[in-house]
C-alpha cells in the first residue's frame, strides 16, 4: 500500500469574472507540502497569494483542480467535512487578525477549541497557547486594548488551539512595525522547529529567509526557487 501524501495540489486554477473581465488569480499551481515545511510564498501586490493560500485552506472553491489532504481531494468533500478540516486539521491567520471585537483575548482563542476534543482540555490548551505567544496577560482584554503585535500573536493562538497540521498565515507581519513583525518572525521559527509545518504569505523580503522553501507568485504563477 502507498501512503498518501501528505498535502499537494494538482492544476490548480482559479479566476474570478468582474462583469465581462476574466481575473486569473492562480494559473496552474502544482506542488506539495511535506510535514515539517516552512514555505514562504513571496509576491507583489495582486499576485495572487491570498487566493492561492485560501485555496490551499478549502476556503474558497477553485474554478479547476484538486487540492489534496492525506490522499483526499478536499474539494469533493460536503460542506460539513470542510467545515471540520478547517477547524480541526488547519489554523489560519487573515491578514487583519480577524479577532472578535466583542469576546477577551482569552474568549477568542479558546473559543473554536471548545468544538474540537483533543487530549488536552480547551482551558489548558488556550493557556499553554497564550503562554508561549507571549500574551498571556493579556488574556482578559478586548482586541482594542492592545498592540498590533499582541493582536496579530492573540490571532495565531487562535489558530494554533486544535494543534493544526498546517498553519497558514497571510501576511502575519504586514501591517506591525519591524520590531513587532521580527518577534512574530521568531515565534514562526520557534513553532516550526517544534515540528509545526507552516505556509505563509508575504511580500516582506526579510520574511523570505525564514523558510526552508521559497514560492514565487506572479500573475497567478507560481514558481519554487531552488537553493
Ligand atoms: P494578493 O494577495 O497577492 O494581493 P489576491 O489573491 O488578493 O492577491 O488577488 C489576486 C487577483 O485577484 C487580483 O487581481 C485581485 O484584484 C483579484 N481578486 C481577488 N479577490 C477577488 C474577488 N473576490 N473578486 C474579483 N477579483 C478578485
Ligand atoms: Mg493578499
Amino acid at each position: 500500500m502507498t501512503i498518501p501524501q501528505f498535502f499537494s495540489v494538482a492544476n490548480l486554477y482559479k479566476e474570478y469574472k468582474n462583469g465581462e473581465n476574466i481575473c486569473i488569480a492562480v494559473n496552474c499551481a502544482n506542488f506539495d507540502i511535506k510535514k515539517g515545511d516552512f514555505i514562504v510564498i513571496m509576491g507583489a501586490s495582486g499576485s495572487g497569494k491570498s487566493t492561492l493560500l485560501q485555496l490551499l485552506a478549502g476556503l474558497k472553491n477553485p474554478t479547476k483542480g484538486e487540492v489534496f489532504y492525506k490522499g483526499e481531494n478536499i474539494y469533493e468533500w460536503n460542506a460539513k467535512k470542510r467545515a471540520v478540516f478547517r477547524g480541526k486539521e488547519i489554523g489560519f491567520v487573515f491578514q487583519d487578525g480577524n479577532l472578535l471585537d466583542e469576546l477577551t483575548v482569552y474568549g477568542n482563542v479558546i473559543l473554536s477549541g471548545y468544538l474540537y476534543q483533543k487530549s488536552e482540555r480547551a482551558e489548558e490548551r488556550a493557556e499553554k497557547w497564550l503562554k508561549c505567544l507571549g500574551i498571556y496577560k493579556e488574556k482578559d482584554k478586548y482586541p482594542n486594548e492592545i498592540s498590533g503585535g499582541q493582536r496579530q500573536r492573540a490571532a495565531i493562538a487562535r489558530a494554533l488551539i486544535n494543534l493544526p497540521e498546517i498553519l497558514f498565515l497571510d501576511e502575519p507581519t504586514g501591517s506591525l512595525d519591524t520590531v513587532s513583525g521580527e518577534k512574530v518572525l521568531e515565534l514562526l521559527t520557534v513553532l516550526n522547529k517544534k515540528g509545526q509545518t507552516i505556509v505563509m504569505v508575504t511580500h516582506d523580503k526579510n520574511a523570505a529567509n525564514r523558510g526552508n522553501r521559497i514560492f514565487r507568485i506572479s500573475d497567478g504563477c507560481v514558481l519554487e526557487e531552488t537553493v
